[in-house]
């Protein structure tokens, strides 16, 4: 459906859990207080709003959390949400610690593709952006691997001071895999607020000593945040997210479901419609999609990430689902 100001939205995010396994710094406290097992939606419950959502024009749907693959049973969700008429791509985002083990059952499922966030390829930097005292994934491998099974991969990492001069190295794994490196600008929400973001701009330059010939391409993917550049000396793309030095709120296309059940039209503001209570309280499917239509109609204009207002989203990443 379009929203108020003609954008067609066709896209869901639909956060599973607020909890994870690591503690990378711009996203979660380190001893973060987390949500009963009651207050999250079941994958029934989900996989309901995702089929109304479906009636409503959603055509891709990613599942993110939290870390998701420490909720048992993703790869039901998948094979639920795969099921749904409308519903052309399921995918995933994941820090990839857990996701060698369950690729098989993902992929059984149905999963078309999984963005996997890796901020760096140096061990000893990745453990103190995720506070993570267990081996770091050998990120070639699981990359080889998620392509191998089929999958449409990508690599996201966040811009960040400590891992400059790393960026080199990260997107060269796109050397010999195909697979895009999208650097995303640090978002001031949550933990988010307390360190500066490097911007795009910065970690274009940098790499253009590497790859001097990297221009941008023709091929607008739809809806995609990423701006994104080609090498001749790469198989994968760059992708640049320019959330904050280049905002692409006139083409967004997302909306997002929390683990809670609260439908979120914009990552940036806390205003949301609480689908949960709707659910719980025996609401129909009329019911249900008059006030998710109207949710989306109301998206706003464009993200108050860089305003002071009262209006912004208070809660941390984890909750609200990246
Ligand atoms: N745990 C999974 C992961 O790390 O991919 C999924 C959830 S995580 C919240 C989703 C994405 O949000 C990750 O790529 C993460 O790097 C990104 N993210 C978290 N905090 C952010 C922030 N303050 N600004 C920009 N991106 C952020
Ligand atoms: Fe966990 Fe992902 Fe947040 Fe890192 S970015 S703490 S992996 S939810």
């Amino acid at each position: 459906m379009k929203d108020q100001f003609a954008r067609t939205i066709n896209y869901l995010r639909i956060s599973i859990t607020d909890r994870c396994n690591l503690r990378c710094f711009y996203c979660m406290p380190h001893q973060p207080e987390h949500l009963c097992h009651r207050d999250i939606l079941s994958y029934e419950e989900i996989a309901r709003i995702a089929a109304l959502a479906a009636s409503l024009g959603i055509t891709k749907i990613r599942i993110t959390g939290g870390e998701p693959l420490v909720r048992k049973g993703c790869a039901e969700l998948v094979a639920m949400l795969k099921q749904i008429s409308g519903i052309e791509t399921v995918a995933i985002t994941t820090n990839g610690t857990l996701l060698e083990h369950a690729l098989p059952e993902l992929c059984r499922a149905g999963l078309d593709a999984v963005n996997i966030s890796i901020d760096t390829t140096q061990e000893a930097t990745w453990r103190s952006i995720t506070g993570y005292d267990g081996n770091m994934p050998d990120w070639p491998d699981l990359l080889q691997q998620c392509i191998g099974y089929g999958l449409k991969t990508k690599v996201n990492a966040v811009l960040l001071s400590e891992t400059r001069n790393q960026w080199t190295e990260l997107a060269a794994l796109a050397e010999h895999l195909p697979v895009d490196i999208r650097f995303i600008e640090q978002m001031p929400i949550g933990q988010g607020k307390s360190s500066e973001s490097e911007t795009a701009q910065n970690v274009l330059q940098e790499l253009r000593k590497q790859w001097p010939d990297l221009h941008p391409t023709e091929d607008m993917e739809n809806g995609s945040p990423a701006r994104y550049y080609q090498s001749k000396k790469l198989s994968g793309r760059i992708g640049l997210i320019a959330a904050m030095s280049n905002p692409f709120c006139s083409t967004c296309n997302r909306i997002r479901l929390t683990s809670t059940g609260q439908l979120k039209p914009c990552l940036s503001y806390g205003q949301c419609t609480d689908l949960r209570t709707l659910l719980r309280s025996g609401a129909s499917d009329e019911k249900l999609l008059s006030v998710m239509g109207q949710c989306i109609y109301e998206k706003p204009q464009r993200h108050c990430l860089a305003a002071k207002t009262d209006k912004a989203e208070q809660q941390t990443m984890n909750r609200i689902g990246g």
